[in-house]
């Protein structure tokens, strides 16, 4: 067995979080499917619990007191977000509902006004839906062409391809930061700068990368940034769009009716600045207010030693995998982080998953929301995926029930 010398403690970090305390409703569960989503730390569950017991108000809106700080603390996680990736102005940051959401506003309110009939898009073949359905729509609706960019066999983008698929009829770029399925890291910046050559624009989906990694939207330079909050140790129902603000500014709303205009005549509509005009109804607050304190959270430890303990805990995990007999892992050995897909002899990746629950191990199985990825790897697969408070115990873990779980369908040693 390797012996490294780790750079964070793991169960320091998970004394934090109550999902890893002894309860009466919990198990001593092995929790491997970070990125579907993260636990919560106590410092968020009590940050939202404040919200609801104390400053709970609607805002933007009332004349009173608790009104003014639910907006001040709303407008406090903005702050904090624009902080966080380092945006120019916190109107560059506009709330959703995730993901999902912001690449849905962007493709309707960007692509719907600027896309015409034989324009391109291009997007790679390792997206999850949420940042490729939004670009099949968009290019149906509009007569555009959805360009693919397809991934290598060792599941890499090589910018050489990306050079040939760019042209003058190129209007976006659509990437992820992270791959869901492959754990690969894209070298977005570089594809943003290659996508401006061309005179696109360029979006980042930044789902997998945000609570793993530092992600600097001016040194990318993407267009559009795209993340959930809870993937990132804060609450469900809470995600972030960034965008440039000169792009913001010409954008048309995506949603229409309360908190989003200045002016409404029979005659006459003049929306508000951006964010507002993106903001329409009222928005997330309580879940604004806890990713705040996930985002706390997470500098608290540091981008770069969560970056880093990762990267040495996915060595060690990539090292063990290898000792599993008919395991195949997907993905490239280097330039990735900690999201294993695999498959195991001829097991069904639902079984493999069914067999480590046993052994109180949660991963996931299937198509990861990337069925034209899954197509391209063989079919479904099980997927093992880290956060900061998973150590090397659990890959041990996870290792011996995969042995079991060869044990359990036959086959021998
Ligand atoms: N993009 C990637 C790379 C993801 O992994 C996910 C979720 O797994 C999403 C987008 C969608 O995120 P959400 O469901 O939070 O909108």
């Amino acid at each position: 067995m390797m012996t490294t010398r780790f750079t964070l403690d793991a169960r320091e970090i998970r004394q934090q979080f109550p999902f890893f305390q002894p309860h009466p409703e919990m198990r001593n569960l092995i929790y491997l499917d970070n990125a579907a989503t993260t636990q919560k730390p106590y410092a968020v569950i009590e940050a939202v619990s404040n919200f609801w017991a104390y400053h709970n108000a609607n805002v933007h809106r009332g004349g009173h007191g608790v009104g003014a700080k639910a907006s001040e603390l709303y407008e406090a996680a903005r702050g904090r977000v624009a902080r966080f990736i380092n945006a120019r102005e916190t109107a560059e940051i506009v709330f959703t509902r995730g993901t999902t959401e912001s690449i849905n506003l962007v493709a309707s309110s960007w692509g719907e006004t600027f896309v015409q009939p034989g324009d391109e898009l291009i997007v790679t073949e390792m997206e999850h839906h949420a940042n490729l359905l939004p670009w099949m729509r968009l290019a149906e609706k509009r007569g555009a062409r959805l360009v693919v960019w397809h991934i290598t066999d060792s599941g890499t983008l090589e910018l050489d391809q990306l050079r040939k698929l760019l042209s003058e009829r190129t209007r976006l770029v659509a990437v992820s930061h992270i791959s869901n399925v492959l754990g690969v890291i894209n070298p977005v910046a570089e594809i943003c700068r290659m996508a401006h050559e061309a005179g696109a624009l360029c979006l980042v989906d930044a789902a997998q990368s945000i609570a793993h990694m530092p992600v600097d939207v001016q040194a990318i330079d993407c267009d559009f940034l795209a993340f959930s909050g809870h993937k990132a140790y804060g609450p469900t129902g809470i995600g972030v769009l960034y965008a440039k603000r000169a792009l913001l500014e010409e954008m048309p709303p995506y949603h229409v009716g309360g908190g989003m205009v200045q002016t409404v005549r029979w005659d006459r509509l003049r929306w508000a600045e951006p964010p507002a005009k993106f903001e329409a109804g009222t928005p997330p607050i309580g879940e604004a207010v806890g990713l705040h304190a996930a985002l706390d959270f997470i500098d608290s430890i540091g981008r770069e030693a969560i970056a880093a303990y990762e990267h040495e805990l996915t060595e060690y995990a990539l090292a063990r995998l290898q000792e599993v007999p008919g395991l195949r892992l997907y993905g490239p050995r280097e330039g990735r982080t900690g999201i294993f897909a695999f498959t195991l002899e001829d097991i069904h990746p639902h079984d493999i998953a069914t067999v480590l629950d046993s052994r109180d191990i949660a991963v996931r199985a299937g198509l990861h929301c990337a069925h034209p990825l899954s197509e391209r790897l063989g079919g479904p697969t099980a997927r093992a995926s880290l956060a900061i408070y998973n150590d090397t115990d659990h890959i041990d873990a996870l290792i011996d029930a995969l042995h079991y779980t060869r044990k359990v369908f036959g086959y021998a040693g």
